[in-house]
Order: C-alpha cells, then sequence, then structure tokens
C-alpha cells in the first residue's frame, strides 16, 4: 500500500470521527436547555403547595401506634429523621423524641422542642405532633416552605412525654403525679393547683382532689384562686418522665429557639402568665412584645382564645413551659387543642373530627417554625407561612 492510500484512508477515518462526533455531541444550547429542564424541574417541584398528611377521624395513635408510626418515617425518610430514647417512664416504656432536619444541610441550624400528652388523657396533643412531623416529612423538597423550615432547623418532637399516663388514658404517671406541675418553678405552691406530695412510704399513691364542682359548691375556689389541685410530686423533677424532658433540652444549646407544650382541651393559646404570687423570673419589654405578636398572629389566623401575659389564666405552679421561659429565656408556648365543649380537665380521648383539629393547630406550628431564627434572636416574628388549602378550616 503506498503511503497517498493509507493517508487518504487516515483522513478519511478522521472525517468520518468528527462527522459522527459533531452529529451525536450536544451543541452548547443543547447542554444549557437540558440543565435549565433540570432546574425548572427542581424550582417547579418546590412551588408545589404543601399536601396535608391523608389522615381519617378516630384513627388515633396509642403508644404502640405512636411507636409503629415514628419507625414508619424512619424508614421512609431516612435522610430526615433520627428516633431515640430521652429517657424511661415509670413503667419503663421508652419516651420516644423524633428529631426531623435535613441531615445532609450541614449548616448550623436552629433548634427547638415541640411535644404532647405530658397530661396523658390529653390524646389530641400528641396527634397534632405526629400530624406536624408527618407534615414536614411529605412535603421536604416539594414545597418550598418546608425545604427551607428543614433546612433550617431541627425540630425535636416527642408526642407521647407520658406513655403511661397515655396507655391508661389518664392525665398523671404511673406514681400519680401531675408531671406538669413536677419542674422547678413556683414549685409545690397550693395557690397554683400543687399538692407537694408523692407516694406515701414511697408505695401508696395519694388520691387527688378530682371534683372541681365540690370546691366550686363550697365557694372555697373563691379563697384558694385554684379550684384544680393535683399531686405535684415531692420535690421537682423526682418522676423520670420530667427528667429526661429536662435533660434533652439541657443538651440542646444556644440554638435551642422555641419551646411548645401541647394540651386539651381549653380551647386557647397563651406563654407565660402573670401569676399572682412573686414571679422567679422578670420579663423584659422587649420579650413580651415578641410574645404579644406572636400571639397576635395566633389570634388573627386560628380559631384559638389567646390569653396575653398579662392576662391572669390558672396560676399552675410547676408547669413546664414557665420552667422553659425562666431555664433558657426562650419563647415557651402553650397549645390548648379542642373545643371548649369537651372537658377541659380530665379531657379523655378519642374525639369527633380529629382531621379537623389536627387542622386548626398546623398554622400555629408553621408561624413558628418559618419565624425560628427570629423567636430565637427575640425578634418580631414577621414571616408568614404560606399555608396549605383548607387551612385552617372554618369553625365547627
Ligand atoms: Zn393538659
Amino acid at each position: 500500500m503506498n503511503k497517498y492510500r493509507i493517508i487518504s484512508i487516515v483522513s478519511f477515518t478522521i472525517a468520518i470521527i468528527l462527522l459522527i462526533s459533531m452529529l451525536f455531541k450536544p451543541t452548547l444550547t443543547e447542554i444549557k436547555s437540558v440543565e435549565t429542564c433540570s432546574q425548572t424541574t427542581i424550582l417547579t417541584s418546590l412551588d408545589e403547595p404543601s399536601i396535608l398528611p391523608d389522615w381519617k377521624d378516630g384513627e388515633y395513635h396509642d403508644y404502640q401506634g405512636t411507636t409503629q408510626m415514628l419507625n414508619s418515617f424512619n424508614s421512609k425518610f431516612p435522610g430526615l429523621v433520627d428516633i431515640f430514647s430521652i429517657g424511661q417512664s415509670v413503667k419503663k416504656r421508652d419516651i420516644w423524641c423524633v428529631k426531623i432536619t435535613n441531615e445532609n444541610n450541614h449548616k448550623n441550624k436552629y433548634s427547638c422542642v415541640i411535644d404532647g400528652c405530658i397530661h396523658g388523657s390529653e390524646w389530641e396533643a400528641g396527634e397534632a405532633c405526629l400530624y406536624l412531623a408527618e407534615y414536614l416529612l411529605i412535603n421536604f423538597g416539594k414545597n418550598q416552605t418546608v425545604s427551607d423550615i428543614l433546612n433550617n432547623s431541627e425540630i425535636y418532637i416527642i408526642p407521647i412525654l407520658n406513655p403511661d399516663g397515655r396507655e391508661k388514658d389518664d392525665r398523671f404517671n404511673e406514681n400519680g403525679i401531675d408531671l406538669n406541675r413536677n419542674f422547678d418553678v413556683h414549685f409545690g405552691r397550693i395557690r397554683g393547683g400543687s399538692l407537694p406530695l408523692g407516694k406515701l412510704f414511697g408505695f401508696i399513691k395519694i388520691p387527688y382532689i378530682q371534683r372541681p364542682e365540690i370546691i366550686e359548691k363550697l365557694g372555697l375556689d373563691k379563697y384558694f384562686i385554684n379550684k384544680y389541685w393535683t399531686n405535684s410530686g415531692r420535690e421537682p423533677f423526682s418522676e423520670p418522665e420530667t427528667r429526661a424532658i429536662r435533660d434533652l433540652m439541657r443538651s440542646i444549646g444556644p440554638s435551642f429557639s422555641f419551646y411548645v407544650n401541647c394540651h386539651t382541651a381549653m380551647h386557647g393559646i397563651f406563654s407565660i402568665v402573670d401569676i399572682s404570687y412573686k414571679p422567679e423570673f422578670e420579663t423584659t419589654s422587649q420579650e413580651i412584645k415578641v410574645l404579644t405578636n406572636t400571639l397576635d398572629w395566633f389570634g388573627e389566623n386560628t380559631e384559638y382564645d389567646i390569653m396575653y401575659p398579662d392576662d391572669f389564666l390558672h396560676p399552675g405552679s410547676g408547669m413546664i413551659h414557665h420552667w422553659v421561659f425562666k431555664e433558657f429565656r426562650i419563647p415557651s408556648i402553650c397549645f390548648e387543642i379542642l373545643s371548649k365543649d369537651y372537658e377541659p380537665w380530665l379531657g379523655k380521648g378519642p374525639h369527633d373530627n380529629l382531621v379537623h383539629w389536627m387542622k386548626t393547630i398546623l398554622p400555629a406550628f408553621l408561624y413558628l417554625l418559618v419565624n425560628i431564627e427570629n423567636l430565637h434572636d427575640w425578634e418580631s416574628p414577621e414571616n408568614m407561612p404560606p399555608l396549605p388549602e383548607g387551612v385552617p378550616p372554618e369553625p365547627i
């Protein structure tokens, strides 16, 4: 083969290769449009309005159901969910906490704690925690607001703080103690509804006063202010459940930004209240302003009655949300879910319209979450959360 033949074959081959590469190589415009397309896909999906968990009325989650639900969150959303026990109840049930955050985002985040069923008979308080958790998980990566929330914050949710009480449908823990009177703030004050009693000789439960109407009938409520008295334990943090939540909160550190304690059924939202005896903590005008602004928003965007810091409410002693404010100086809020039509004291579950009540309180959670940075810094919470369709629902 002469060299001209070789050159022409080589040239022909090169020409063919060049032609093929030109035909199949994506042009600059094509690359751009592919990138735009993938960006558009992400943006479009983050633009999706958030959706609500698919819950049915009457489908409550007891301790076992709650445990199963948390485990299913863990398997469905492994990059968003961490489940751990913060301690055990008197009857050795684990108190589960689910920490929800985008674990792939390693920036410094703000933290908050939300819990339910400190009173075991207040079932919807625990359900509201689960509903919020599921709402956040199913909307992450699809809805911008929820994605921002989980990129920005670590949300510690403890749906059942009092597992033994929840299992027996009882307000109290296994020792007969009202856990929401067992914290180290105004502890054991009789005027604050507390009898500083534990178990007699360490094993006999001391009965509590269950019948507020008897106190009303005798006119004693006029003198003692509080007609609901419960046993607070002999000393602060005498109970394993209160020690567990205390230790969790103390482990969080300076990122801790706000706290929500869920109850039923007073149909109200409140924060720290001006109690009738000498307060154990002072408040600044800026703190009162931020709490008032927050409560104002709840008043306008939920159906709940609002108690402002200078309103007189029940001067409960040893209550967790007062202790959180005293200990951590962060906004600390109580949600009293459900209608006033239900017995507000021993209001046992289940009730009608579970899904409705979940929707009534969701806006309040979202408002706190989109303002977590402001709340951390005690600045006015001015961010408005876009709410899903049908939220808040029409009052029933
Ligand atoms: Zn309660």
